[in-house]
Order: structure tokens, then sequence, then C-alpha cells
């Protein structure tokens, strides 16, 4: 079976990006992972690879993609954005609304929206709960966005790791909100276990295999979701939705 991991990163470790990128495929080829997709940092400069270089690296592996990270707090070269995306140089644009101080309602991101939603192509959000207990970004801010542009794809990483079936609920029904299981398959997955029934009754076509490596360890995560999804199930979520989504063609 074809397996596509939807969200991967460079190591932070690694001399420079050749390195770096060794160490992800030799990952990829340790778990017998066919394609996967590099999400970027949103910094002018990252450990773990700018969109530039992330962009260049996915130019020069056939097995590679490359989702560019922007931030309305560095200023967001639409331009760039935009002719990286026409050259089918990218597959995605990702924000990190919490991580960074910025909400997905900034008016500064709409017209990155329109970008994206004009070209189908998806926006990725970090998702996540914080110390105190609350879902950041908000799902009913999540809803908002997709409500606004209906043909902008919008993929929910992590899933609200922590709480995910209660955010989740708020976004159900959204036919352009996509559940990216990054980082939930690692360690204890119990929380996806239960979160994956309920996506694959109501959302089947809509969730993604995605690792987080290698901010997560990837050992253990593949054989955890084979208990979890089977037959059709298991190749749409390791790899045809991701495929389909991103417009990979492979
Ligand atoms: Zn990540």
């Amino acid at each position: 079976m074809t397996i596509l991991d939807a969200h991967l990163h460079l190591p932070y470790w690694g001399t420079d990006i050749d390195d770096k990128s060794r160490i992800l495929l030799a990952k990829l080829d340790e778990h017998s992972i066919d394609y996967g997709i590099v999400i970027a940092d949103s910094l002018g400069e990252s450990t773990i690879g700018t969109s530039e270089e992330i962009v260049r690296l996915a130019g020069k592996e056939k097995r590679l993609f490359a989702v560019i990270g922007v931030s309305p707090l560095a200023g967001i070269n639409l331009h760039y954005v935009a002719n990286t995306l026409d050259q089918k140089r990218a597959v995605g644009v990702k924000l990190y609304p919490g991580h960074e101080p910025f909400t997905l309602e900034d008016s500064r991101l709409i017209p990155l929206y329109e970008e994206l939603e004009k070209r189908r192509v998806p926006l990725l959000v970090h998702t996540e709960w914080t110390k105190d207990g609350k879902a950041v970004p908000h799902p009913s801010e999540v809803a908002r966005v997709a409500r606004k542009f209906p043909d902008l794809p919008v993929v929910v990483c992590h899933c609200w790791k922590g709480n995910a079936l209660e955010a989740v609920a708020t976004v159900a029904g959204l036919h352009n909100v996509y559940y990216e299981l990054s980082s939930m398959l690692e360690g204890d997955a119990r929380e996806a276990e239960s979160l994956l029934s309920t996506l694959m009754q109501k959302a089947p076509s809509r969730v993604l295999f995605g690792s987080d490596y290698a901010s997560c360890e990837l050992d253990g995560q593949l054989e955890k979701l084979s208990k979890m999804v089977r037959g059709d199930a298991r190749t749409k979520v390791l790899f045809e939705n991701a495929n389909k989504l991103y417009r990979l063609n492979v």
C-alpha cells in the first residue's frame, strides 16, 4: 500500500539542509513511507527550514512536497506565495495562530485566504490546547473562516489534541474542513482512537495521516493507526485523501 505522510518537518538536528533531508528520507524509508509533505517554519530563520529552503528541497526530491509557512507578524509576501503555488512548487500554506500572537480572523490574512481559495489550495492551521485549557485557535474561529471562504480547504493540524472530540464537534458539518492526525498517534493514542471512530463515520474522505516527525517520534504511529482503521478506510487515511486534497497526482 502507498503511504503518504501529510505532516513532516526537517529535524532541528543535522548540520545543514542536505544533512537534515537525508535524515528525514532515511526515516521515511525505515517506515516504508512513500511520499511526504514537509512543512516550513514561518519565521525568517529556522532550524527546521524556511519556506524557500523547503520549496527548494521539494524541487529536488520527487518524494517530497512543500508547504510554505507564513505569518502576518512577519508580513506575508503574497507575490511569492502566489508564484510558488502557480509554479506548483508548493502544495499548501501553513499558519501558526496561537503559537504566534495573532488570530485567524486577523484582517491581514484576508488577501491570503482569497488567493488560496481562488486556487483551491489548502490552508493548514496549527491547533492546540493551552496549559490553561483554552483551544487555540478557537474551533468557532476556524468555523467562521471556513464558512466565509467555502472553497478554501482548511486543514486542522493536530485536531486540537487534548480535547479533540469536543473541538471537532464545532467544525463538524463544514465540508471544507480536513482533519489531520499529526501528533495524535504519538504516545497514548486512546484519544486518536475515539476521534477516528467519529471522523471515519462523518468525514471519511477528510481525514489525513500526518506524523509530525521530527517534532514527534514516528516509530509506532503507523502500527497504532493500522489497528484503528482497516481496509479501504486505511487506504483513504494513509494515502488517497491527502493525494486528492493536495492534488499530488502520485
Ligand atoms: Zn508540525
